[in-house]
């Protein structure tokens, strides 16, 4: 196969949910139709287990499982697919995002009876920034839940889409029958009582069938039947070019335990969702069909085995064929890397690969030579952008326990920064390190971490922090912000990019400073 049909037949995405909403049981049914997997139950969720926030060893252990998870592939109707994982658990939204990087389109679930929730909201918005294309799928149709209107008007108003379901749910919860798919326009129906098996399905091609009476019931039929004309007369017609720049999301409804609704959602995505974009970079725009190879790093998984420090860079292939042996660029570093045995992904294993095309990912092993963000290219100067830090929820003073290790802790700190554990402040006017975090739980895996991986030795002290600012100014003479960095010279501090942030210690102090320094603009994320 050439080189531009390998682009066209790959689609990279990501599934978001809330915790619970059905992620990993999606997943595990996609790849079923894939034969990625024989058997349900195939799937680790890397979910965090409740109740295990004290002891975080075992939140290590089982967000280790999430190396085989990184990156699902499989094949359907000669289609490549990579799904991305995302964790939902907040403590690692961090990862999420830097995670949507690399995606080239999104699937939201939604649980039916729970609507829009916190995570999918912050998830979404993400992607609403980015212009990613999302198909949003209502889950667990089999249980009582909201109206399909009121979800609807949810998903609309809460997480700002423009939407337009491409299927239907003909009842719900204990009276659950099937779906309309409005994209394909027939019928599925469950037959019986028997919600668990696909294959029980009746197909009937026309709306209007008496058919469709026989089985649902008049009343049910009617009631469809209205349905989808309202449905027709209140959404937005499908566009596919719409949906790929973002500005309208197709909504299908099912039930992913009893696979039910899931081949039509794969139907369509393999139809209509993006192959891999061009990809902005600070330079220039990169087409992936270009020949040279350019990819970036979103993410790094350290071993959780002691014996085996090297780490995983997961590189993004954005343009060009990423070869094996071959030495390619390490843009910030300028130095020459070749790599012996790239990892490709597979439903459930890594394998070492020889070739790897735009839209794929390949590990890296790692000794510690890459940072989140980091670009390989075969020799130009390209620094892709969009991989921004957000605003910690937490901060503590990190101070050094054993004098004698000065050096072992601070390569510590740069590498488990550099994996994107935590982010590092530094204060201007004292030149004291600061660590914040997205959950307090990061805290006692840095100290862990830095003992046994670096032999050194740490201990915290609170800070009072409420938000980290990026600061942003048109003007660094004026005086406005002379006085700024004069009059707020205690909160203010570097992240590791060297960007200016300030550190405010409640709501009220950033409202304020903000009302004081109006030419002064204070970002939450460090992209801007
Ligand atoms: P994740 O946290 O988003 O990965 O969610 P999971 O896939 O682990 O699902 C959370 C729970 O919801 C599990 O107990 C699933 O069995 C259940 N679940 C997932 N999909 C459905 C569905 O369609 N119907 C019902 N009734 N339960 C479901």
């Amino acid at each position: 196969m050439n080189f531009k049909a390998e682009i066209n037949r790959r689609r990279t995405f990501g599934i978001i949910s809330h915790p619970d909403a059905g992620k990993t049981t999606l997943t595990e049914k996609l790849l079923l139709f894939g034969g990625a997997i024989q058997e349900a139950g195939a799937v680790k969720s890397n979910k965090i287990k409740k109740g295990a926030t004290s002891d975080f060893m075992e939140i290590e252990r089982q967000r280790g499982i999430s190396v085989a998870t990184s990156v699902l592939a499989f094949e359907y109707k000669d289609i490549k697919i990579n799904i991305l994982d995302t964790p939902g658990h907040k403590d690692f939204a961090e990862d999420t995002f830097r995670t949507l990087t690399a995606v080239d389109s999104a699937i939201v679930v939604i649980d039916v009876a729970k609507g829009v929730e916190e995570q999918t909201e912050k998830l979404v918005e993400v992607c609403r920034m980015r212009n990613i294309p999302m198909i949003v799928f209502i889950n667990k149709l089999d249980r009582e839940g909201k109206d399909a209107f009121d979800l609807l008007d949810e998903v609309e108003q809460k997480l700002g889409l423009r939407v337009t379901p491409l299927s239907f749910p003909i009842g719900m919860g204990y009276d659950f029958k099937g779906i309309y798919n409005i994209w394909e326009h027939n019928v599925n129906l469950f037959t019986g009582n028997s919600k668990q098996h696909i294959n029980d399905t009746i197909e009937i091609s026309d709306l209007t069938s008496s058919k469709l009476d026989e089985l649902v019931g008049e009343n049910g039929a009617q009631t469809l039947r209205e349905e989808i004309e309202l449905v027709k007369g209140i959404y937005p017609e499908f566009k596919k070019d719409e949906y790929l720049d973002g500005h309208l999301q197709p909504v299908f409804f099912g039930s992913a335990l009893n696979n039910f609704g899931v081949r039509e959602l794969l139907d369509c995505f393999i139809e209509i969702a993006p192959k891999p974009r061009p990809k902005q970079s600070e330079e220039r725009l990169v087409h992936p069909d270009e020949d040279k190879f350019t990819g970036f790093v979103f993410k790094i998984h350290a071993n959780m085995d002691p014996n085996h420090r090297n780490r995983l860079a997961f590189v993004k292939i954005v343009s060009g064929e990423f070869k094996r042996n071959t030495p390619y660029l390490h843009v910030r570093h300028n130095k020459n890397l070749k790599f012996s045995s790239p990892n490709a992904f597979f439903a459930e294993k890594k394998e070492i690969v020889d070739v790897s095309f735009p839209g794929d990912i390949v590990g890296l092993q790692d000794s510690g030579n890459f940072k989140i963000g980091d670009t390989l290219t075969e020799g130009e100067i390209i620094n892709y952008k969009g991989v921004p830090s957000f605003s910690p929820e937490h901060f503590r003073y990190i101070n050094n326990a054993d004098p004698l290790k000065s050096k072992q802790l601070n390569k510590g700190i740069d590498q488990l920064m550099d994996e994107g554990v935590a982010q590092l402040f530094t204060l201007d006017y004292n030149g004291r390190k600061v660590i914040g975090t997205v959950g307090a739980l990061q805290y006692e895996v840095i100290q862990y971490r830095l003992e046994h991986e670096y032999g050194a030795k740490c201990t915290y002290e609170n800070l009072n922090v409420h938000k980290a600012c990026w600061v942003e100014t048109k003007d660094e003479k004026s005086e406005e912000y002379k006085d700024f960095l004069r009059v707020k010279q205690r909160f203010l501090a570097r992240d590791k990019q060297n960007q200016l942030v300030f550190l405010a210690d409640s709501m009220f102090s950033l409202q304020m400073t903000q009302q004081k320094y109006p030419s002064i603009i204070f970002h939450m994320s460090s992209e801007f």
